[in-house]
C-alpha cells in the first residue's frame, strides 16, 4: 500500500516594478536586481508555497545604499 502525500502548490508572486520607495523615506530607488525565493504559506490539508519575485533597489537617499520589496503580507527575509 502506497502512501499519498499531501498536496503541493506553487502560486507565483511577483512584486518587482522598475522603482520602489525607500523604506524608511518614501524616496523612489531604481532596481538593480531581481531575486526569487519561496515562502511556505498557510493552506488548509495542503501544501501552498508562494513563488515571490522581488526586487533589490538602489538607494537614492541616505537611509541605506540598497533595500528590497516585499509583497503585503510577507515579511521581509521570510522563508
Ligand atoms: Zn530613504
Amino acid at each position: 500500500m502506497e502512501t499519498i502525500g499531501p498536496r503541493v502548490r506553487t502560486i507565483p508572486v511577483r512584486c518587482a516594478p522598475s522603482q520602489a520607495p525607500c523604506l524608511d523615506c518614501g524616496k523612489l530607488g531604481r532596481c538593480k536586481a531581481i531575486h526569487h525565493r519561496r515562502v511556505r504559506t498557510l493552506a488548509c490539508k495542503r501544501v501552498v508555497y508562494l513563488d515571490v519575485t522581488y526586487g533589490e533597489y538602489r538607494a537614492r537617499c541616505r537611509c541605506c545604499k540598497t533595500f528590497r520589496t516585499t509583497p503585503l503580507g510577507v515579511e521581509l527575509k521570510a522563508l
